[in-house]
């Protein structure tokens, strides 16, 4: 049996009829970037996310490069990131011309909220927390840190649509939530898609003047803006997808439970759910100290799976100006050796994932 660590069509299969209108709608309404679909979508994703405004763009990258400076973060600015995220959070940053400041994460794989503190300078302008793998980072303690430092904070939801910390949905925590709809994420488009949501109106209104050269009024160009503009298709599949999201949190959900019960092995350490947290299992993600073993042993049984990530943000060749060495964040460092992302996905079956655990379990 050949297992695939991500399988995309069959989600599509799954609501195929009601994707086909929506492309069908929009092919045939003559209005194809900016228009009335983006304008329903952000209303959904934002009355589903709970917060008043949503801002459609080009990707999950640049939610985060525009949130970042529509805050007025650049030179000289230090952000505090964690070390063991995707680069694509870090170049949020740096893209601006600020600072990242790492903190090393915690035994669930998102930043350490207890060593927020001491990474504290008078230079830090913001705190920007992912919520990898699909897990809510503590949020309780990362609030409390940044309002007492009186810090900006901003949320990579990349891998968190719908997760929830105590209750309350990841992306309403601080003034920017930034999301990803690429298509491999919970809430994935056809194509390349993002978002930020918040509550802040002229924080909204300011990035969507960003995205779009910089205009409010066409032609008239208040401040040197980008283009990243939301297409029509992106916004109209995502919106028949949104309506379907709770079920397909709820589908990753029981499928990490049967990889959670099924997995019986001394040498694979199983992802911890935190007290409060939930998990919408963007990843399902086991450590192993034989990684490299273990990984090209399900390979030769046909079961793909992934590394997310390889290299730790500060040891990669783009940050080496960064002046980083092996040794400076030793946890990022050892997850990035023993880490190792199982086959999960939509429509995936008892009997694939069966294959999995038990192949698992022989090692
Ligand atoms: C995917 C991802 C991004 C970037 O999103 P794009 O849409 O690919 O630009 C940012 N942060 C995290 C954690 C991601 O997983």
């Amino acid at each position: 049996m050949q297992i695939k660590c991500n399988v995309l069509d069959r989600q599509f299969q799954m609501y195929q009829a009601e994707y086909e209108a929506a492309a069908l709608r929009v092919l045939r309404s003559g209005w194809y970037v900016l228009g009335n679909e983006v304008l329903a979508f952000e209303n959904a994703f934002a009355a589903y996310t709970g917060r008043k405004y949503c801002v459609g763009l080009n990707s999950g990258l640049d939610a985060l490069i525009l949130s970042v400076r529509a805050l007025g973060i650049g030179a000289g600015d230090e952000v505090i990131v964690q070390s063991n995220t995707y680069i694509a959070t870090v170049l949020g940053i740096t893209e601006n011309g600020a600072v990242p400041v790492f903190v090393e994460p915690d035994e669930y794989y998102n930043i350490d909220a207890a060593k927020i503190e001491a990474a504290v300078t008078d230079r830090t302008k913001a705190v920007l927390v992912t919520h990898l793998y699909g897990q809510a980072s503590n949020m309780a303690a990362v609030v409390e840190t940044a309002r007492k430092y009186h810090l900006e904070l901003i949320e990579d939801c990349a891998q968190s649509h719908g997760a929830c910390f105590d209750g309350q949905m990841t992306g309403t925590f601080g003034r920017a939530g930034c999301f990803s709809f690429y298509p491999t994420k919970n809430l994935g488009a056809f194509g390349d898609a993002g978002a930020v949501v918040t509550d802040d109106e002229a924080f909204a209104d300011k990035l969507r003047m960003m995205r779009n050269y910089g205009s409010k009024v066409r032609y008239h160009n208040e401040i040197e803006g980008v283009n990243s503009r939301l297409d029509e298709m992106q916004a109209a599949l995502l919106r028949v997808k949104l309506g379907h999201l709770s079920a397909l949190n709820q589908e990753r959900k029981e499928l990490a439970q049967r990889y959670d019960a099924g997995i019986v092995n001394p040498q694979i350490v199983l992802p911890k759910l935190r007290t409060k947290a939930e998990s919408i299992y963007h990843q399902y993600v086991i450590r192993c100290t034989k990684r490299d073993a273990l990984q090209a042993y399900l390979a030769k049984q046909d079961i793909q799976t992934q590394i997310h990530y390889p290299i730790p943000p500060h040891l990669a060749a783009c940050y080496a100006h960064l002046g980083c060495h092996k040794g400076d964040y030793p946890i990022a460092e050892q997850y990035a050796d023993q880490v190792l992302s199982l086959p999960i996905y939509t429509g995936m079956t008892g009997e694939e994932q069966q294959y999995v655990i038990d192949r698992l379990n022989a090692f």
